[in-house]
């Protein structure tokens, strides 16, 4: 699927383990990403400074569903199931 742009779910929902510019220790679970800007688009892209996480991230129907309503959840699902 291509990733809808402006969703930024994937900059919410999970955690991210590695330094971000602004969050060094990188970000809890259901924290917006400080490089999210206010149209969900993320202010690093095609930066060298974007996480390696944040690039290898694909967009797919399993975690990104068909709305930004159903990504928060699913990745939110997601994060819970692989933080135990
Ligand atoms: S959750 Fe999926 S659709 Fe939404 S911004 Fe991330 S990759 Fe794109
Ligand atoms: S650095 Fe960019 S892609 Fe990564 S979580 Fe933050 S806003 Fe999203």
């Amino acid at each position: 699927m291509q990733c809808r742009a402006g969703c930024g779910a994937c900059c919410i929902a999970p955690s991210i383990s590695s330094p971000i510019p602004g969050m060094p220790e990188g970000k809890p679970a259901g924290v917006r990403c400080v490089q999210l800007d206010a149209r969900n688009l993320c202010r690093l892209f095609g930066s060298p400074e974007r996480p390696e996480v944040c690039s290898r991230f694909v967009a797919d129907v399993q975690v990104c569903g068909e709305t930004r309503e159903q990504a928060l959840h699913l990745l939110g699902e997601w994060e819970r199931l692989t933080a135990a």
